[in-house]
């Protein structure tokens, strides 16, 4: 009995020891309770629910699409001079027009806002936080105010990521309030284009990045849950260009795009692998004039996630030779001509001993708060992998708890705005004392 008993206890043991290794992060974390200042700090920001609440619903009901520049820039506007009150000095980084191939006709090139960048010197451990401004949700969408039904608010970008902002502005706030921001070094950086995969501001977030050491992503923490991993993300666009003709009177002299697409599209999708967790999507598609006309061109949209940085690579080659391969004329293959265009814009998230540390950290900081935060792994992609994959320890879901983003069932829990900022504004002020 105590042989078995023993043999019980060493497997269990064991057993833990597995979980916390190959997780990689310990439910024991204990950090030390809140001190005077702290407890004021979090009783001031339990007065600050309905001043939050207003400030969400202004720029919910602004819509902020990442194509609307007006839209973006007059979201950057509000922060900038937020944070200015706040002591930051205030900068531009400056958007871009990136270029992509499409049909005549039609124009895919993305035209990105410029970004604002939010600086302030002091002492102890430099903390990056990020956050963007734009949204999923176009000015053209059904979906664009801000309603709230006791402790849920809906609204486009309430949890993906003005909930966040909201969320991240209110911690400075509190720590502003209490005479503690003077002395943080502290950079803010909000983007216009993460929602189209940080095209341009990828740049600007490596570059702090490499400054900077801690990162803080307000991303939304979902239904009380942190992520630790993320997979890699790519995308890319291909135009197939034919040959147009009469689809009756001289069909054989004709090189559909339409066609060639769809044989492309098989093989593209083909690449997907449950198994080594790669997967591709053909999201979008468009192309052709009339029903009597063959298509002289048409175009796809294809997303690719990847768990390893070698597999995404690998699927970009795949991508190009079959852009470079003509399937459905073998006769005068030369015809039908192929343009394409794409990205690794994500690199995968890999947990790191110091990003499980400030996981950890910011879990048991939560515990002291009366907040359950769980874990898990993603497969959709943050600014927090491309700062992680340069170096930054960075955790990515730091914002307001809500579920349902890129879709209008895209909502939040009202209290989780004062509880998330609490959780801030204790873990910045421990982090920059580091
Ligand atoms: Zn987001």
């Amino acid at each position: 009995m105590l042989n078995i008993m023993k043999l019980k206890t060493t497997s269990l043991l064991l057993l833990s020891v597995f979980f916390f290794t190959f997780h990689g992060y310990a439910q024991d974390t204990v950090e030390p309770s809140l001190s005077t200042e702290e407890i004021e700090l979090t009783s001031w920001l339990d007065s600050q629910e309905e001043s939050m609440l207003e400030m969400l619903e202004r720029i919910t009901n602004i819509n902020s699409g990442s194509l609307n520049k007006q839209g973006v820039n007059e979201l950057a506007l509000i922060f900038g001079e937020e944070l200015h009150q706040l002591g930051f000095s205030i900068s531009t980084l400056p958007g871009e027009v990136i270029e992509m191939p499409s049909c005549p006709g039609s124009n895919y090139n993305v035209d990105v806002a410029d970004h604002i960048l939010a600086s302030k010197s002091g002492s102890g451990s430099k903390l990056l936080m990020m956050g963007h401004l734009d949204t999923v949700f176009p000015p053209g969408s059904p979906f664009q105010e801000f309603s709230r039904e006791g402790d849920t608010m809906y609204g486009p970008g309430v949890s993906d990521m003005k909930g966040g902002l909201v969320v991240m502005l209110y911690a400075l706030k509190a720590l502003n309030e209490s005479d503690e921001l003077g002395d943080k070094s502290i950079t803010v950086l909000l983007n216009s284009d993460e929602e189209m995969g940080s095209l341009s501001s990828r740049k600007y977030l490596e570059e702090q990045a490499l400054v900077h050491d801690w990162g803080l992503v307000y991303e939304s923490s979902g239904n009380n849950r942190f992520t630790r991993e993320r997979k890699g993300l790519g995308q890319a666009r291909f135009v197939v260009h034919g040959r147009a003709s009469h689809a009756g009177g001289a069909h054989e002299q004709g090189r559909s795009a339409i066609k060639e697409l769809a044989y492309k599209i098989v093989q593209i999708e083909n690449i997907t692998d449950y198994e080594t967790g790669v997967t591709v999507n053909v999201g979008v598609i468009s192309g052709g004039e009339a029903r009597n006309t063959i298509a002289p061109c048409a175009e796809a949209l294809i997303d690719l996630r990847y768990p390893e940085a070698q597999q995404g690579i690998d699927a970009v080659a795949q991508f190009e030779e079959i852009f470079g391969s003509v399937f459905s004329y073998p006769i005068n293959p030369g015809e039908i001509t192929t343009e394409s265009w794409s990205n690794l814009h994500r690199p995968a998230k890999i947990a790191t001993p110091e990003s499980d540390y400030l996981l950890n950290k910011t879990i048991a900081i939560g515990r002291l708060l009366g907040q359950e935060l769980g874990v898990g792994d993603s497969g959709g992609g943050t600014d927090g992998s491309l700062t992680q994959a340069v170096g930054l320890p960075t955790l990515d879901s730091l914002g307001s708890a809500g579920t349902g983003a890129h879709s209008n069932r895209e909502q939040g829990r009202v209290s989780s705005l004062v509880e998330r900022a609490k959780l801030s504004a204790i873990l910045i002020r421990r982090l920059a004392a580091e």
